[in-house]
């Protein structure tokens, strides 16, 4: 498989997902480990759409997969709060209804991806915290995991780096998010991170904020992004990406004015993740790396690069 660019303008309104692995500095030695993981995310995912099944299940497996592996940051292996603690925030959206759920603060569980989707699927709140998010999930047949299980010798490390000042705080990249539309016509979005490493307690980035981290609406498309998490808060990164599209433009275009404004009006870094209503695709980070992979109807293979 090659790298290919990921200025894609096909169109056909066919299935189509992309994912990414974070925005960031993933270093040379790592990067292969890194694309592997998307790519099979991606595969997962479009096993799923070619079958016709939903783009909001597609997004789901994709992250799922990627929460499973301890390369990224989310869910097993995700950053650890300032104390040595996990505590993962998720979101998932789809968008014929605008229906969506997510969960922010809560302590280790293998999928909070799921528990998200669980949020979603009960339509009663969007938004679950901390020990409120744990008491859903556990009501909701969850197992709680621990910090025993899922917290890695790599993030202790980086945490240790982070406290003891030789690395800098903040965004750790290695969140991940995926973005889906199904051949029903269908978009959906989805996003896990276990925020950035070091954090103070209670600290919620853009992930599991609808319209920051991820957004999702049939009549324009779906977003996932990812980085600097406070200014993609200010801006509403997510929902302001998916207005551009309402408003005509391309995914790649409006992936590009993205990470402008981020790093223009912001001072800040990331990457976004877009597919629009007829299954267009763009991608664009302003970081040194943003680890991706793509599949799609009309594409013969899977795509995957750092962008
Ligand atoms: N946006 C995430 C956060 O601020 C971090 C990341 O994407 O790496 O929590």
């Amino acid at each position: 498989m090659a790298e290919i660019e990921p200025s894609w303008g096909h169109s056909g309104g066919g299935w189509a997902i992309a994912v990414h692995g974070g925005a960031g500095a993933v270093p040379h030695e790592r990067r292969a480990e890194h694309q592997a993981g998307c790519v099979k995310a991606a595969e997962i995912a479009g096993e799923i759409l070619r079958k016709k099944g939903s783009a909001l299940d597609a997004v789901q497996a994709a992250v799922a997969c990627l929460e499973d592996n301890p390369a990224f940051n989310a869910g097993t292996g995700g950053s650890l709060n300032r104390d040595g603690h996990l505590e993962l925030d998720a979101s998932i959206m789809e968008g014929s209804e605008l229906r969506a759920g997510a969960v922010c603060a809560l302590p280790p569980y293998l999928h909070p991806i799921a528990i998200a989707r669980a949020v979603l699927e009960a339509r009663r709140h969007v938004l679950y915290a901390g020990a409120g998010a744990d008491m859903f999930a556990r009501a909701n047949g969850f197992s709680p995991s621990s910090d025993a299980v899922m917290v890695t010798a790599a993030s202790r490390d980086r945490l240790a780096d982070v406290v003891d000042g030789r690395a800098s705080a903040g965004w750790a990249g290695g969140t991940v998010g995926a973005v889906a539309r199904d051949a029903h016509g269908v978009v959906a979005a989805a996003t896990s991170t276990g925020g950035t490493m070091g954090k103070d307690p209670g600290r919620v980035g853009d992930s599991p904020l609808i319209g920051a981290g991820t957004y999702a609406d049939n009549a324009a498309g779906a977003c996932s992004n990812t980085g600097d998490g406070e200014a993609a808060i200010k801006l509403v990164l997510a929902k302001t990406a998916i207005e551009w599209l309402r408003d005509g433009m391309l995914p790649q275009a409006a992936a590009e004015m993205a990470v402008r404004q981020l790093g223009e009006r912001m001072g800040a870094k990331g990457g976004i993740i877009l597919v629009d209503y007829d299954g267009r695709i763009g991608l664009a980070r302003n970081t040194e790396t943003m680890t991706w992979a793509a599949a799609s109807e009309t594409l013969d293979r899977v795509a995957f690069g750092i962008v």
